[in-house]
């Protein structure tokens, strides 16, 4: 039933001929099975990691990714493999990450200690697929079900919780009864968990194509403790975020736009989620300008200047605007794919610069704000970015 690639298959096989049990396990088997292409594989095994490393001779890359976790990646052949050894469950303190390692030799106590039934399953050629959670069955019905105690395994690690809605946003499907509520009860032990792990399940939801996910957080209280700046805004403003949410592309930049496009404290938030700078100073500069004026190509001209000339940026900021007044922006997106860089102005390319100012009489603070106005003029065409035409200028706004 399952077709594995055979750089993979020889992956595993090294694991079986040097005698350890190996098992492919967890997310690429849940995707296999929904017929899914797995992005990336896992395997499960009874080698310890050092043991694991010796089974692959110098045709395979090994990179000792995680050895504190017991993890291992094999590159092979344009594929990269974790291969993990079995662990157990394991003592957790404060909510989050265990407190020590506890590899055993039992493949069922390795998937006893996944978080859900449909990440729980494990395949190898020789003995098909094991399943001793009914991942499968749960996987047909569409439901998204702890492993065990459902109450107990958040409290382990309240991570889960994200996950849980994650994978239930990504394949929507139905979170089972139990999980539910023991997913409300524990919400607030998300507090427990580093901001880094939070944002990280957090921002693949808002970027994984499906619809509704703020209806979804609101719905699991969530909302509320991934963003409580949120408490102030009513129903239909809510609502409304929902349905751009929905409507904007697959952006990071632009769904968090979106999301932080009503509350006034977007630049803290985004420090407190402690994204890149880069990502920050991208997502406060569409927020800067989604109620700046574009319709005249002056106004659009002048606005992609004052944001680095980044075209790239811009393209975003008019898909945001689409999404948020239904402006109709198909001809100056069109406009936007023939523009070359070299075509923008920019200080650099204006066609006098500092000393030419000098030249003609004009000193300090004044020579700044003549090459603005010079910039402003040439934006709004009124002037020509030539030498003779610009110096013709300055000698009339001197006076
Ligand atoms: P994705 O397609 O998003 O990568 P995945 O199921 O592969 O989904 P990973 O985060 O790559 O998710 O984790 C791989 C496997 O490790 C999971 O399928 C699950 O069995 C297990 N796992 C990951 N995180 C946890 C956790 N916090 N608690 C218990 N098991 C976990
Ligand atoms: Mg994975």
């Amino acid at each position: 039933e399952f077709t594995l690639e055979p750089a993979l298959l020889e992956i595993y096989e090294q694991l079986i001929q040097h005698g350890y049990e190996a098992y492919f396990v967890g997310g690429c088997i849940r995707d296999a099975l929904m017929k899914q292409v797995p992005h990336d594989y896992d395997i499960t095994t009874s080698a310890l990691p050092k043991q694991a490393m010796s089974c692959f001779d110098n045709r395979f890359k090994i990179i000792p990714t995680g050895l504190k976790h017991g993890t291992i990646t094999v590159h092979y052949q344009h594929h990269a493999v974790e291969i993990t050894t079995f662990r157990a469950q394991e003592v957790y303190a404060n909510h989050r990450s265990p407190a020590s390692l506890n590899f055993t030799r039992s493949l069922s106590e390795d998937l006893k200690r996944r978080d859900f039934t449909i990440n729980a399953m494990a395949y190898a050629p020789e003995t098909g697929l094991i399943d001793e959670h009914h991942g499968f069955e749960d996987l047909k019905a569409g439901l998204i079900r702890c492993v065990g105690d459902p109450i107990t395994r958040f409290q382990e690690d309240a991570l889960r919780i994200l996950r849980c809605v994650r994978f239930a946003h990504r394949f929507n499907f139905a979170i089972e009864d139990k999980t539910h509520q023991a997913l409300i009860a524990q919400r607030s032990d998300l507090h427990y968990i580093s901001i880094e792990r939070i944002t990280s399940e957090f921002f693949s939801m808002l970027t994984d194509g499906n619809p509704n996910l703020l209806k979804m957080l609101i719905s699991l209280q969530l909302l509320e403790e991934l963003l409580p700046e949120m408490n102030g805004l009513n129903d239909d403003e809510l609502n409304l975020i929902n349905t751009q949410l929905n409507t904007l592309p697959n952006s990071l930049p632009l769904k968090l736009a979106a999301l932080l496009s009503p509350i006034n404290e977007a630049e803290a938030i985004l420090m407190r989620w402690k994204v890149s700078r880069q990502l920050r100073d991208y997502v406060l500069m569409l927020l800067d300008a989604l109620h700046t004026p574009i319709d005249s190509p002056y106004a659009f001209r002048k606005c992609l200047y004052d944001h680095h000339n980044n075209i790239a940026w811009m393209n975003d900021l008019l898909i945001l605007r689409q999404a948020f007044f239904h402006e109709d922006h198909k001809a100056a997106l069109t406009h936007l794919r023939q523009l070359n860089q070299n075509d923008l102005i920019d200080r650099q390319k204006l066609a006098v610069n500092g000393n030419d100012c000098q030249q003609l009489g004009l000193q300090g603070k004044a020579i700044r704000e003549c090459l603005d106005q010079l910039i402003d003029a040439v934006l709004s065409e009124e002037v020509k970015n030539n030498r003779e035409d610009l110096i013709k200028y300055i000698e009339i706004i001197k006076k």
